[in-house]
């Protein structure tokens, strides 16, 4: 009987490839995160202390932005931001379809109206449509910089200084991605705009042990509005309420474990491009699938995603599940059909082609070759059939 029990409650994955292993990341620096654990809960510091201290100099330096403040979540990032930024109820700011609904919210938690607009082949938002949404209520764009790639921010910040636009980056799958700017600079995620919002969410770029996120700016008076809004409203140093605020600090037990995380997070990143290398070699020439492409000079990705457009999408997930290669789909609502989003009559033809074909396929630093090997030989059998 005892025997019987132990073999139900062991864990088996009926997956040969997860989706994500955020154990695996554990049990390889396990002896690290327990002792910061112990170290941080030793000294008793839960709450704005300096482990989170570190942790914002660390990612202001990291993005080449003067301030980084650690909040909750990447939606709390985002939230505060347009919040900080003065996006105020009535004001338009245009946004992608093609995003995480948290994009979206950020800009209704303001009773703003969030304009959506279609995206590119790339997954990410197409400047010339932002162009043609361009009106007298606009106030701001909020880029999106999905599956680690960075917008063109060349052509956005030119629309956005045209018609002075405030830009808000929706960074949070974007950390270490790379955009090459028409000076010749490069420039990272988070440092084109007045604000960059970055996810912490345990399977982001840099994953907490739950949820976190940071945003970084350049502007000292928007770093101050956002360092109030994140803490009740109070100006800690003068025991002042400026605002209205919220409870949305990052919790600095979590920084603590970022900053162990932060040593590591060049070589993932580094594992990262490695492995999307490795599914591009391997997909090249499939017939049903289309890949993301390295060709543009500009782009030096995160790959937080290795995303795919699939025809016949819905079987090959379901292929691929039967043979143990667990992958996820986004989004098989796009957002502007979403219950929340409803009524409107918003048709984005590039997002729902993307939306009904879309894969992601398994993709974190601790991946093998031989587990993208599988990943990749299971899909060619399936349009082999
Ligand atoms: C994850 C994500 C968010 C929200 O971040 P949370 O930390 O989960 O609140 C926002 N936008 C995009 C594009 C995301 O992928």
């Amino acid at each position: 009987m005892a025997k019987k029990t132990a073999k139900l409650t062991k864990p088996v994955s009926k997956y040969k490839v997860r989706y994500v292993n955020p154990q695996k990341q554990y049990a390889d620096h396990k002896k690290e995160f327990l002792k910061t654990v112990d170290d941080v809960f030793s000294r008793g510091d839960l709450i704005n202390r300096k482990d989170l201290a570190d942790f914002e100099k660390k990612i202001a330096r990291m993005v080449g932005v003067k301030h980084a403040i650690g909040v909750n979540s990447g939606t709390d990032a985002l939230s505060l931001s347009m919040e900080a930024a003065g996006i105020r109820e009535g004001d338009e700011v245009i946004v992608p379809g093609y995003t995480f609904m948290a994009s979206v919210s950020a800009i209704c938690h303001q009773k703003a109206v969030p304009v959506l607009v279609d995206c590119k082949s790339d997954y990410n938002i197409d400047p010339d449509e932002v162009e043609k949404a361009v009106n007298p209520k606009t106030k701001a764009i909020e880029v999106v910089h999905m599956n680690g790639r960075v917008c063109d921010m060349d052509r956005i910040m030119d629309i956005a200084k045209k018609h002075n636009l405030i830009v808000i980056e929706d960074a949070a799958r974007a950390l270490g991605a790379k955009y090459k700017a028409r000076s010749g600079q490069w420039k990272m995620a988070g440092s084109f705009g007045l604000a960059g919002c970055f996810s912490m969410y345990p399977f982001k770029m840099l994953g907490a042990f739950g949820d976190a996120g940071i945003a970084t700016t350049n502007d000292d008076e928007m770093a101050k509005k956002l360092r109030m809004l994140r803490y009740n409203g109070e100006d800690r140093e003068t025991r002042v309420f400026y605002a209205h605020g919220r409870t949305a600090l990052m919790d600095n037990v979590q920084a603590a474990l970022l900053n162990v995380k932060l040593k590591y997070f060049p070589n993932w990143l580094a594992r990262r491009r490695q492995i999307a290398k490795l599914y591009h070699k391997l997909l090249a020439g499939v017939d049903g699938i289309a890949i993301p492409k390295f060709e543009d000079p500009r782009y030096n990705d995160s790959w937080q995603n290795y995303a795919i457009v699939a025809s016949r999408r819905d079987e090959l997930v379901d292929f691929l599940d039967k043979n143990g290669v667990e992958v996820l789909t986004e989004w098989h609502v796009p957002l502007h059909k979403q219950p929340v989003m409803l009524p409107n009559n918003i048709s984005l033809p590039v997002t729902e082609k993307v939306c009904a074909g879309s894969v992601l396929l398994p993709m974190y630093p601790e991946l093998t070759d031989a587990q993208v090997d599988y990943a990749c030989k299971t899909v060619k059998k399936f349009y082999q059939n």
